[in-house]
């Protein structure tokens, strides 16, 4: 079997969609599973219908036209997704008398864009031939911790996973980016997530490969949307892809290849516009190239934290409390450095001011609290940095002549990034800048 999990920019219109089924129907030898995203935005919408609703307004219309339309293209019964839409519609007029919106309504009230979309996909399927049905995830096995919004895969899924896709004949689509937790409330797996899933998937049932199909070609040397001259990148390995996703290239979900890399399972990311382009495979082995990285990624909204005690702490008591601080309110730290007196750390993008207000608070019984908003990590990734001494040098002085300070310049241990801080403001002429260097200077 193999996975092929296709995004919402496959899904965006209805001559997308018949894209994604054809290149479905190619593969229907090797037994697909296929994984699917909301369709086009319908995440992001669905996210500031909720919020209106949280403020007394309850409006679907241009969720339900943009459906609509999908379902006449497709030549489909508005009947596949109404009971979905009339749910939708409950649940937000719930939201808006209460005026609460936790997050675990939340995850209910995203898990309609998938749950769409794999009717909607499944139906039209059937109208091109192929036998398929829609299933939830989570009533295949998907079963999460309750997390909501960022919900973690229990470890002991496998086995249902694989025994309930056996059972299955025609070709399943499921929903990515949902779970299940053990109380049966619906969870997500963090925004971007169905690339996890499809990895998930993959694991549980041994697939041969799993296919990501987006609307680029594959994993480029910086996100091409920065860059027009961007070049794919066609062998990365699960070490660097990782990496890169985890600071930000939104191409993969951070998570996807943790399931992957344990069975050995082959990623190909491809693009559902130009499916002839062989894209990228991530593989176990590694490929060094005759450039000094592999690609320029950046992560913006990154929050800095600096710590200042009146000395009478150590260097290493501080760091350790300020960890643990924000540990115990699960605020991922991406970045660290410490001096003599001072603990400097860079927290993940997804926390609103609101949410860090008390693990800052919390930190001044420490010290001196200074925080900075609105910065991003720029990040050069590749197994060719490895050993290299001159790298740092050349990477300062390209970002110094766009009159960029880089900031908090740190090396991983495995010798896979070099990463450093700017404001969101430099990210397009840093990365910019770096993808020159990497395009034009050899090592
Ligand atoms: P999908 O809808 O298929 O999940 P995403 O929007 O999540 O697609 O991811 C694809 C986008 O990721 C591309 O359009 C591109 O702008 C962006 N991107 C960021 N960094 C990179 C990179 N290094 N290589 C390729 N794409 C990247
Ligand atoms: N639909 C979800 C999102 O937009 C998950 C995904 O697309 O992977 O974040
Ligand atoms: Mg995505």
């Amino acid at each position: 079997m193999i996975v092929m999990k296709f995004g919402g920019s496959s899904l965006a219109t209805a001559e997308k969609i018949r894209l994604c089924i054809s290149l479905v129907k190619n593969e229907l030898a090797r037994h697909p599973l296929v994984i699917l995203s909301a369709c086009g935005k319908t995440t992001d919408q669905l996210i500031a219908t909720a919020k209106a609703a949280k403020q007394g307004q309850v409006d679907t219309d241009a969720l339900e036209q943009y459906h609509r339309q999908l379902i006449d293209e497709l030549n489909l019964d508005y009947r596949v997704i109404e009971p979905l839409i009339s749910q939708l519609t409950t649940l937000l007029h719930g939201v808006s008398l209460l005026r609460e919106l936790t997050p675990r309504t939340m995850d209910h009230i995203m898990s309609f864009g998938e749950r769409i979309s794999t009717r909607l996909v499944a139906a039209a399927m059937a109208g091109e031939g192929v036998v398929a049905s829609a299933y939830n995830s989570f009533d295949l096995g998907l079963l999460t911790d309750s997390r909501h919004n960022n919900a973690i895969p229990l470890s002991s899924i496998e086995g249902e996973i694989k025994e309930q896709v056996g059972q299955i004949d025609p070709v399943p689509v499921v929903t990515g980016f949902l779970g299940k937790d053990q109380q049966g409330n619906i969870t997500t797996l963090g925004r971007g997530g169905s690339d996890f899933s499809a990895s998930i998937f993959g694991a549980a049932i041994d697939a041969e490969e799993v296919q990501i199909w987006t609307d680029v070609n594959g994993v480029m040397t910086c996100d091409p949307s920065v860059d027009g001259d961007a070049q794919s990148l066609p062998v990365l390995s699960f070490n660097e892809a990782s990496e890169l996703a985890y600071y930000g290239a939104e191409v993969l979900h951070p998570n996807t290849l943790i399931p992957a890399i344990r069975k050995h399972i082959p990623v190909r990311v491809l693009n559902t516009l130009n499916p002839t382009d062989p894209g990228t495979k991530i593989t176990v082995e590694p490929v060094r190239t005759e450039r000094f990285a592999k690609s320029i990624v950046y992560k913006e909204d990154v929050c800095l934290i600096n710590l200042t005690s009146p000395r009478l702490m150590s260097a290493v008591a501080l760091l350790s409390n300020a960890v643990s601080e924000l540990t115990r309110h699960e605020v991922g730290v991406h970045m660290a450095t410490t001096s003599e007196a001072t603990v400097s750390l860079v927290t993940d993008r997804h926390y609103d001011e609101a949410y860090l207000e008390e693990p800052i608070n919390n930190l001044r019984k420490y010290g001196e609290v200074e925080v900075e908003r609105k910065k991003a990590i720029i990040c050069a990734i590749g197994q060719e940095l490895k050993g290299q001494v001159g790298v740092l040098g050349k990477m300062f002085t390209a970002v110094a002549e766009k009159g960029i300070k880089a900031k908090m310049v740190s090396q991983s241990a495995s010798e896979l990034n070099i990463a450093f801080l700017v404001d969101n403001t430099e990210i397009e002429p840093a990365v910019r800048a770096l993808h020159a260097l990497l395009l034009n200077d050899r090592e």
